[in-house]
């Protein structure tokens, strides 16, 4: 049915190319499109123009407001709506929207985190027209994506630094691609397909428990009899609600232009994923961020609440994100294509070889742009690599690449399989093995597929953080080979050959859940940071703040102001649980435990009034007075452990005292609290269980 129409609704709420080019003048769309493809600046003439065609476009569809719409570091987009309505001098009204307007905008944004670059006192910050994102319709909304930054022009959000990286990164592998004579290339773009992991549930049954509203996950629940084990035969058997949630929800993504497919993910019951095709990174970036909220406003309007927290559940799968990239020219060539003669490819190897670099040179940076309280979670436990990174390859491609650090020739039978491996990348990529899913980083065919992104974070810091080292290895490989003789080729492949031999620690093509690899890794000399609170703060290390001031990302004060935001974070998200968890114990499931050692032992008087045998209702009253009795210690620990928050005095402290003190303290809550939910009656329990949220 909505097939039918696909073509009709494709990008009706974008202000999309088509748009532009039938509304504004030959000169000013040759202009808007230039700035797109390339980047640089819009004069006012234009900019009125523009605006023009956007508010007339939007008040067709609609609208009635407009909103810059950026993306603070709470990680959750922003929006403050102003009207069109414009009152003249002799007090009639019109509809007006200025270039001046859809460049530049003043929130007053003093209560977005800032890390101390901006106190509340200058509570100016500005917001500025992203033109290489389309703008887009949301309701009676103008939605124009911009960049946040503060009075003195220090950044506050997620897409400057990425906008800076991608331009960053274009520069550095033009340049490479100049040296190695490629002259025809004037701009190359990263690529991102963001693929996302999220559950549905029941709205009614969510809102009856705290944690999930105050948290968006559960601090409490027994592991349920089935979980994952016949997921396939839960999934056979499709609600046909769920089925009218990924209609609605593609129908709504196409409408902003976003080429979504939803399928349903075999992991865990009520967990789903959704993988949009590629696009530019930075349109992913947004066009992901837009795909969370409106996941939520469709579960919604159905009956569901999307659960897009990393670890919703303990004992079943979490969810994550996967930031699929590569990089394309603007002659559309992919440069991780490896051809069908990767051994003969050097310009391929030499973008390998760059990769294999800046990974293994930077594996902090892109542990600590996945690091969350809500990420640790998933990190290290069953179904997500452990918290350290490393790079798988296939066994083809690093037979290619052991060969050439081997000085030897890749021999022609070798080289049959590789073709076949890379020929077939559809099928290689589908057809991953469980050694290659289990990897953090994957080379799948054409593309990396990093997959430590959780679930509810932005793409926007790891594909900063790819696109970043990316562009400091290309251009330390640009200056070796300016400074190498007449053949290019030959000093390049002599350079992809030291690269490789001193970083290829960082390949792994083995199993990353092993117990083995974490000790191989740690032999290996590969870092291991395994919560947030441990990633975080070397992010301002000596050598990470060069390479950000190097490529102009980040000044060491904005790196420092980063830092604390997300210690903060962490520390804030971490006591938010720990209260909910002390309240839901000491006014849900406490009370709710005595009512049922109330009924026992009432049952046990009467049975004795009668002369009945009640040895196993006491030893039932027994058990469950013992766990009651934990749970209250456990409850008046848990209760220390949050008063002793208000004592740190950093942002550094906090984290530290949050991961070692409280969120001990949690887990010994929730072992009692869980033991308790499987000796009490069903009935008796203040609020749905695992079974009945994810399999009812
Ligand atoms: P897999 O099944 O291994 O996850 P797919 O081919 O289905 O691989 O792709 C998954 C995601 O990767 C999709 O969002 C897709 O658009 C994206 N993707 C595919 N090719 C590229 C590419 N060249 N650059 C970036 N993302 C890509
Ligand atoms: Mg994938």
């Amino acid at each position: 049915m909505i097939m039918a129409n696909f073509e009709q609704i494709f990008a009706t709420n974008v202000f999309s190319d088509a748009e532009m080019q039938k509304r504004l003048s030959p000169a000013t769309y040759e202009k808007l499109h230039k700035v797109i493809a390339e980047g640089g600046e819009l004069d006012i003439a234009i900019a009125n123009e523009i605006a023009a065609a956007m508010k007339d476009w939007a008040m067709e569809n609609g609208a009635t407001h407009y909103t810059h719409w950026f993306q603070p570091m709470t990680g959750v987009a922003a929006e403050k709506h102003d009207s069109f309505l414009s009152v003249q001098a002799d007090g009639t009204v019109l509809s007006a929207f200025s270039g001046k307007k859809l460049i530049k905008g003043e929130p007053d944004a003093s209560s977005f985190p800032s890390g101390g670059l901006r106190s509340t006192f200058e509570a100016r910050g500005y917001t500025a027209w992203d033109p290489t994102s389309y703008v887009f319709l949301k309701a009676n909304t103008l939605c124009i994506p911009t960049v946040f930054c503060s009075y003195s022009g220090q950044v506050l959000d997620k897409k400057t630094p990425l906008l800076r990286s991608l331009s960053a990164l274009s520069n550095a592998a033009v340049r490479l691609l100049h040296i190695l004579g490629k002259t025809e290339v004037t701009h190359v773009y990263a690529q991102v397909g963001a693929e996302q992991e999220y559950f549905l549930v029941d709205k009614e049954k969510a809102a009856r428990r705290r944690d999930l509203l105050y948290t968006g996950r559960t601090l409490f629940g027994a592991k349920p009899p089935k979980t994952q084990e016949l997921d396939d035969h839960y999934f056979g058997s499709l609600r046909p609600e769920f089925k009218r949630f990924m209609a609605e929800l593609d129908e709504e993504l196409w409408k902003l232009g976003i080429y979504a497919t939803t399928e349903h993910n075999e992991a865990a019951p009520s967990q789903h994923e959704l993988a949009p095709i590629f696009t530019e990174a930075n349109r992913a970036t947004d066009q992901n961020q837009l795909t969370m909220e409106i996941m939520r406003n469709v579960a919604d309007r159905l009956g569901f609440q999307c659960l897009l927290h990393e670890k919703p559940f303990m004992h079943i799968n979490g969810s994550g994100k996967h930031d699929n990239w590569s990089l394309s020219t603007n002659t559309g060539e992919n440069l991780f294509k490896p051809g069908r003669d990767p051994y003969n490819n050097t310009q391929f190897l030499l973008f390998l070889a760059a990769v294999i670099k800046a990974v293994d040179e930077y594996q902090d940076l892109l542990r600590i742009s996945v690091a969350s309280a809500a990420n640790d979670h998933r990190l290290g436990a069953s179904e997500a690599p452990p918290a350290i990174v490393s790079i798988y390859l296939g066994d083809e491609l690093s037979a290619v690449l052991d060969a050439i650090m081997r000085g030897k020739r890749f021999n022609s039978a070798a080289r049959e399989r590789m073709e076949i491996g890379v020929e077939s990348v559809p099928e290689f990529a589908k057809d991953t093995s469980d050694r290659n899913r289990t990897s953090p980083f994957a080379f799948t065919g054409n593309k990396f597929e990093f997959r430590m992104v959780g679930s509810s974070q932005s793409v926007a810091d790891p594909t900063m953080v790819l696109n970043t080292i990316m562009a400091n290895a290309l251009c330390e490989f640009s200056d070796k080979l300016m400074r190498s003789g007449k053949d290019k080729e030959a000093a390049a492949r002599r350079l992809v050959r030291t690269t490789l031999l001193k970083h290829s620690r960082i390949i792994f093509n083995g199993n990353n859940y092993s117990a083995e690899w974490v000790a191989e890794a740690e032999a290996r000399g590969l870092c291991h940071y395994r919560t947030a609170a441990d990633a975080i703060v070397h992010f301002e290390d000596e050598k990470n703040i060069r390479l950000f001031e190097k490529h102009r990302i980040f000044t060491a004060t904005e790196i420092r102001s980063r830092v604390d935001i997300m210690l903060e974070n962490y520390f804030n998200v971490v006591k938010i649980e720990a209260q909910t968890m002390l309240s839901m114990t000491r006014q849900e499931i406490l009370p709710a435990v005595y009512r049922f050692e109330t009924d026992l032992c009432e049952l046990i008087a009467k049975k004795r009034a009668v002369s009945l045998p009640d040895g196993h209702e006491r030893a039932i009253a027994e058990r469950v007075a013992a766990g009651a009795d934990g749970l209250y210690h456990a409850a008046n620990a848990l209760d220390e452990a949050i008063a002793g928050c208000d004592a740190v005095r950093t942002a550094a402290e906090g984290a530290a005292y949050i991961r070692d003190t409280v969120l001990p303290a949690m887990n010994d809550v929730r072992a009692f609290a869980d033991a308790l939910e499987t000796n009490v009656g069903k009935d008796a329990w203040p609020f749905p269980t695992y079974g009945e949220l994810l399999l009812h």
